[in-house]
């Protein structure tokens, strides 16, 4: 893998990651970009005590180009786009548009190949291995900012999920606090730890997902079953077998295995509602455990973590999409109509022969 860091015309960093050691990446942005102003203000809820970022200048953003004015297409010819060079492997940008910025984080997106009708399904195993290493990369680089304490790599899949533009890509959010989810979770595992004299939470919880009915597939590394109360109609959690706290700590046998699995996976998530259907629409979420300190969290390390991927889509049948309404949005008890039972049996049914 060979990485190259350069700037756009506004001053963002843009970094290519390429399968061949020779690549050369030398071209520069040509456009006659303003330098961003991004004014994102952290609020906290005194209520809740989570936090929601106010980033107005977000509304002027690219929505639904046209395929030949992808920002996301390498450059070609007078057509200029976010990435300066002709051809990419794996590119990563800031966002022009971030939520996230300055003091209050860092956004970026992530470019998973230049081929605009693509997806992640349809990658090779060694494009899928190379956004591995470019998420594995970005978590590092980000980690050292003063401002960042998590970093949240994830692609949001589908026009339903509110995706505006096509090409395949993902995001990363470097938060500067850790997530509500993550400390719900770091609380769960101090509260368990403590009652059980040490043990550790998210190991119970994969040894009884492996006895039980709901593994969906499982490698020499990784394991993915639908969780005993899954929130979403189909909701799958992918575990390294070996408990790390991010994906920095993966071993290379893990590394290695992680494209096969993962693909495989998503190809099935596409088959869950039949060939006649668009694609499936997803969210695939990166949990690792933040970078700040972990205090207010009794006796929980960094260690305590376990690195895992959440994949689940909000379609819940043919042409019907799950919507957040009221318990969910107003409570925050989700009401799940497919049996996670019969979610991982549907999800072994699709599996490629
Ligand atoms: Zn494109």
């Amino acid at each position: 893998m060979k990485k190259t860091s350069t700037r756009l015309a506004d001053g963002r960093e843009l970094i290519y990651y390429d399968l061949r050691d020779d690549s050369v990446r030398g071209a520069t942005d040509r456009r006659p970009l303003d330098r961003t102003v991004t004014t994102s203000e952290i609020r906290r809820d005194p209520l809740l005590g989570d936090s929601v970022a106010i980033a107005s200048h977000r509304q002027g953003r690219t929505y639904h180009p046209p395929a030949d004015e992808c920002p996301l297409c390498p450059s070609g010819g007078d057509r200029l786009s976010e990435i300066p060079d002709s051809s990419y492997d794996v590119v990563v940008f800031e966002n022009r548009f971030p939520s996230l910025a300055g003091d209050s984080g860092r956004c970026e997106v992530v470019c998973f190949t230049s081929d605009h009708n693509a997806s992640f399904a349809s990658l090779t195993e060694e494009q899928a291995g190379l956004v591995l290493e470019a998420w594995t990369d970005r978590t590092s680089e980000l980690s050292h900012l003063p401002s960042v304490e998590q970093v949240f790599c994830f692609e949001n899949r589908g026009a339903e999920i509110g995706v505006t533009l096509q090409h395949p890509h993902g995001q990363i959010y470097a938060y500067p606090f850790t997530t509500p989810r993550t400390a719900l979770m770091l609380r769960s595992v101090a509260t368990h730890k403590e009652m059980t004299g040490g043990e550790n939470l998210f190991d119970a919880v994969l040894e009884r997902e492996l006895a039980d009915e709901r593994v969906v597939l499982e490698g020499e590394h990784w394991v993915a079953f639908v969780p005993f109360a899954a929130h979403w109609p189909y909701e799958v959690h992918l575990y390294p077998k070996r408990r790390v706290p991010d994906l920095l700590g993966l071993d290379e046998e893990a590394r290695t295995e992680f494209p096969k699995i993962y693909l495989e996976l998503l190809r099935r998530f596409d088959r869950i509602f039949g060939e006649n259907e668009p694609p499936t629409p997803y969210i695939a979420a990166w949990h690792q455990a933040p970078f700040g300190a972990l205090e207010e969290f009794d006796g929980v390390v960094r260690e305590d973590f376990a690195l895992h991927l959440e994949l689940f889509t909000i379609r819940r049948t043919s042409g019907k999409l799950k919507f957040l309404a009221g318990s969910e949005s107003g409570m925050n008890v989700f009401i799940n109509d497919v049996p996670p039972e019969r979610a991982a049996e549907r999800l072994r049914e699709v599996a490629s022969s």
